[in-house]
């Protein structure tokens, strides 16, 4: 498939010269600067659209237009009102999903095959999910010991202007991840989108003004993460930074954060530890530890990196996930038959197969891939093998320091207390696994392991109604469930002294 697949008017124009506007107050205009940003297709290294490239002046007119629409109609909808919006805004996502789907694929490399199957479903359980929350928003009354007749209760209040800043790994259903919620609460905002990957957040504001969303409410400024991100942690108009990213920038929007004490979210990333035991189901650890690692080229903040795998199974195990990745069909995401597209870009394959040179240098063994695909016309793309590293020790950097490619540590353990000591050595804390049949090690490890989910006999699975975020490095802040809910929320005491 490719651009002329392309059905709707929107996304056809997303793509043309007369496009690369920034999407401010409800219109499309041009960035103060004209500067551009090119999209490349990874799959092809083609540049095939521009969008613009927002600066501090584009960014404080977003925030001015988020800011007046707090103040706005917006205010005065009910949880109804707010619930039927988001609940349109689903259809229009579902009736556009195919090319949602395709401008994600054409600018960061995805599988359609993987997005029609996963993010279908995620992109409108979690809209639907926020449409529900929109109307179960609630305080407290709270008795209290103050003379007189007083009544105290609790209001639950949108906290104001969001920046939202995501990455380009999947950036539909992590726009989604911020729009929910900040619909729901009746927050307004400011999306920055990665700047490899800004098509389909533009494409989702003109469906957001569809569905009957005032303007001003959710603005999209597409930039650079130094210049428009940077303006955006630290502006004294924004109340909170709801940020998925890399735990380096995370760390740079607490500090820009300090002026004016912004509400902080970080999604960041990991180094998750996935283990196996001897006894666990090997036909579905294989595929499940694979493509725990697998999955969007390795592209996944909880991706289980470090595999760790009982001794006694150790090489027949590792054997089988190599011969499992090597089986899998890679390419052009724009191809439905493929499974594993191209990383999602030049300089992101060079950071991966730097690291696989660090493997190598380490002495880890490479067991499978380890390189760059250059058959034909995958040449011209940034494709990289699934590759799983054997014989890796714990402190070598391919073992501590996250990659964001296809690319699996296999090490073997011996006992329970080993594998829980050596798997919680990590400043971070996103995902894990647990590959048993024994109840008893899911059961100790579930609880001992450090990290903000655990998934026992299954890899990555996630439903909005469960919350996603991580311990430590990882970030703070969760995604999904009532917790998310509470981030894009603050309380107001109120006392009425009835005399
Ligand atoms: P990144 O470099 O941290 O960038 C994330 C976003 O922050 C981008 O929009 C980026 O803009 C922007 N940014 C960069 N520098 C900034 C600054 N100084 N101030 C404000 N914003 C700035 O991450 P990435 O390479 O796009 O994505 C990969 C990372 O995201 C991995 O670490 C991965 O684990 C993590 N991740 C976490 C989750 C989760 O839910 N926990 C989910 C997905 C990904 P530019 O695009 O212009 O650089
Ligand atoms: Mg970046």
């Amino acid at each position: 498939m490719n651009r002329n697949d392309l059905k709707s008017p929107i996304a056809t124009h997303l793509l043309s010269a007369a496009a690369n506007r920034l999407y401010i107050d409800g219109e499309w205009m041009d960035s103060a600067s004209n500067a551009q940003l090119e999209c490349v297709n990874p799959a092809t290294g083609a540049v095939f659209a521009q969008v613009a490239s927002g600066n501090t002046a584009d960014v404080d007119l977003a925030v001015a237009a988020a800011r007046r629409a707090l103040d706005g109609p917006w205010r005065d909808m009910t949880p109804y009102e707010r619930q039927a919006i988001i609940l349109k805004l689903a259809d229009l996502v579902d009736a556009n999903f195919d090319d949602l789907c395709l401008l994600d694929s054409m600018e960061m490399g995805a599988p359609l095959q993987r997005l029609r199957a996963n993010s279908r479903k995620r992109a409108l359980g979690r809209l639907r999910f926020y449409a529900g929350m929109a109307t179960a928003i609630h305080g407290h009354t709270i008795p209290n010991s103050a003379p007189g007749r007083v009544l105290t209760y609790t209001v639950r209040e949108p906290i104001g202007v969001v920046a939202g800043i995501i990455p380009w790994n999947a950036p539909m259903t992590s726009a989604i991840w911020k729009i929910g919620p900040v619909l729901a609460t009746g927050c307004t905002m400011v999306l920055k989108p990665a700047e490899q990957a800004s098509l389909s957040c533009l494409m989702l504001a003109e469906l957001i003004t569809q569905a009957g969303v005032p303007a001003g409410v959710v603005n999209v400024v597409t930039g650079l993460g130094e210049a428009t991100g940077a303006a955006l942690a630290e502006h004294p108009g924004v109340n909170k930074v709801a940020f998925t990213g890399s735990h380096a920038v995370g760390q740079s929007i607490v500090r820009a954060s300090a002026g004016n004490l912004k509400r902080v979210s970080l999604e960041l990333g990991g180094k998750s530890p996935d283990i196996v035991f001897a006894d666990a189901d090997l036909d579905k650890a294989v595929p499940g530890a694979a493509m725990g690692v697998f999955g969007n080229t390795g592209q996944v903040c909880c991706a289980g990196t470090r595999l760790f795998v009982e001794r006694k199974i150790y090489d027949e195990f590792v054997q089988r996930v190599a011969r499992f990745g090597d089986g899998l069909r890679v390419g052009n995401g724009q191809d439905p038959a493929v499974e594993i597209g191209p990383v999602v870009s030049r300089e992101q394959m060079e950071r991966v197969l730097g690291y696989i040179d660090i493997g190598k240098r380490e002495g880890a063994r490479t067991i499978s891939g380890g390189a760059r695909i250059t058959d034909g016309d995958l040449a011209r793309g940034y494709f990289v093998k699934p590759t799983v590293f054997g014989d890796v020790e714990d402190g070598m950097r391919i073992a501590t320091e996250e990659i964001f490619g296809p690319v699996v540590c296999a090490i073997p353990f011996d006992t329970l207390d080993e594998v829980e000591r050596r798997a919680n050595a990590t400043a971070f804390g996103l995902g894990s696994g647990v590959w048993t049949r024994d109840i008893n090690k899911a059961q100790r490890l579930s609880r001992t392991l450090h990290a903000g989910s655990v998934w026992v006999n299954c890899y990555n699975l996630m439903d909005p109604a469960v919350p996603f975020g991580g311990y430590g490095l990882s970030g703070y802040g969760r995604e999904g469930g009532t917790e998310h809910l509470d981030e894009y929320l603050q309380t107001k005491a109120v006392w009425i002294n009835a005399g």
